[in-house]
């Protein structure tokens, strides 16, 4: 490391040495705040959760900072313009709303009430998402202490939503409404984690998710199976070859056109996946399952972040209590989900998916297929200066080169990607054993720090390494 490198390490722990302790008295304030978007009785706690960070943000130093209401909970949009016309514009997504959470489901201390055990913060809320919302509000304040500046290097915004733990169903509504206020150079996403505590990681992209339901209708009703068995075609049979028609041998999804526009692995991102310190009989214990299955010629990691798939979530048809019922049922449904992966269009899987059906369903069963809202995949180029600077700003904050992982999941920054055009990064110090959506929630206390301090590098790196054509 070079010694402006190390005075500006050294300057940025100084400051948030200073001040860790206000920052944590201020994030166990918010965390009190059950802002528990899928429950309506705490629908004012949701605005009340809005309205703070909102005051906490122009306290931080925001010229702006505003509640933006949607047809649901409201979100905080809050920036800071960097006063040089030739700064990137950066754009933070994150959430203020929490899952529900109650003592009685296993938490050991009040989900609402913060504490502190083993240099671990638990509370609902401490890592998804309101802790690496709050790392950049200290960030923000280390960056500016440290570079002498009063602005930051790059025109900062914030977006913070309140609907994020109940399906973001106003989101991109949102986004829309507001993208002239929210067009930036990247989104900068702090709602994921990072691969362990000893391997800190930049996540590139995420999977798309497009969901449909089909039902096979046969007979008007249930019909005698020794009247009319073997004569007429039975709808449970055609979802069973149906969903076995899913899938060819090697266990590549045989849908014809489903893999259209598929961005391949590059040889150097199937060798950086290598290098994880990935082990498959503990992944396997995490995933309740007896044995690794997947599409041929791809290692495993490979199949939950780069390859795109066909699940079944449920099947379903005819008689099922207790005994026999000889009939041949009037109806039978299947529900798929596909994880898409960057350069497929979820209209195109659509449309892939209604022809391949109706291909495989025989003449008397009437198909009825109905698509949900669709997620599209985002992925990041390894080599986009923006991911490169998170990549440096982590690696000074742990001391330590930093890898690059993606998330099997599907989330509302694509809407972000796709409304203001512009590439989504990663950045999170969540750790897997953090308890996302599950009692005992926490956050390493080291790496929320830790983040706190990529916050505070990343401006300026962003700022020297991506400047705008003059
Ligand atoms: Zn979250």
């Amino acid at each position: 490391m070079s010694h402006t490198v190390d005075n500006a390490v050294s300057a940025v722990r100084t400051y948030i040495e200073h001040h860790r302790a206000a920052f944590l008295d201020d994030l166990a304030e918010w965390l009190r705040i059950p802002s528990v978007s899928a429950q309506p009785a705490h629908a004012t706690d949701v605005r009340r959760s809005a309205d703070w960070l909102a005051a906490k943000l122009k306290e931080t130093g925001f010229p702006t900072a505003e509640v933006w209401p949607t047809a649901g909970a409201p979100a905080v949009f809050a920036e800071w313009p960097s006063g040089d016309a030739a700064a990137p514009t950066v754009l933070v997504y994150g959430h203020h709303d929490v899952q529900p959470a109650a003592r009685e489901d296993g938490w050991h201390s009040d989900p609402f009430e913060p504490v502190v055990r083993d240099n671990r913060l638990y509370a609902r809320g401490a890592a998804d998402d309101k802790g690496q919302v709050f790392f950049h509000t200290l960030g923000v304040r280390a960056h500016l202490a440290a570079t002498g500046r009063t602005a930051p290097a790059v025109n900062l915004k914030l977006l913070i939503e309140g609907e994020e733990e109940s399906g973001s169903p106003h989101f991109r509504a949102l986004a829309e409404e507001h993208a002239g206020r929210l067009a930036a150079d990247a989104v900068i996403v702090s709602d994921t984690g990072m691969w362990s505590e000893d391997t800190p990681t930049v996540c590139t992209g995420m999977r798309g998710l497009a969901e449909c339901e089909i039902r096979l209708h046969g007979p008007d009703q249930d019909i005698h199976s020794g009247s009319f068995g073997g004569a007429v075609p039975n709808p449970a049979t055609a979802a069973a070859r149906l969903v076995a028609a899913l899938h060819d041998d090697h266990a590549r999804v045989a849908i014809p056109g489903f893999y259209d526009g598929v961005i391949e692995l590059t040889e150097r991102e199937r060798d950086l996946f290598a290098e994880l310190p990935f082990d498959e009989h503990q992944w396997l214990r995490t995933a309740k399952s007896y044995a690794a299955h997947g599409e041929a010629g791809h290692t495993t990691l490979e199949r939950i972040w780069a390859r795109p798939t066909a699940e079944v979530n449920g099947i379903g048809g005819g008689y099922q209590g207790p005994g026999s019922k000889t009939i041949i049922p009037s109806s039978a449904m299947v529900k798929l989900s596909f994880r898409l992966v960057a350069g497929q269009d979820p209209g195109h899987v659509e449309k892939a998916v209604r022809a391949w059906a109706a291909e495989q369903v025989p003449a008397g069963i009437r198909c009825e297929i109905t698509f949900g809202p669709a997620t599209r995949p985002c992925l990041t180029p390894l080599d986009h200066p923006a991911l490169q600077s998170v990549a440096r700003a982590m690696g000074r904050a742990f001391g330590k080169p930093v890898r690059f992982t993606r998330e099997g999941g599907s989330g509302p920054a694509a809407d972000l990607q796709e409304v203001l055009g512009a590439p989504v990064l990663f950045l999170g110090i969540s750790v897997p054993s953090d308890g996302w959506h599950a009692p005992d929630e926490k956050v390493e206390l080291d790496l929320l720090l830790k983040g706190v301090e990529t916050s505070a590098h990343l401006w300026g790196d962003l700022a020297e390494h991506w400047r705008h054509a003059p």
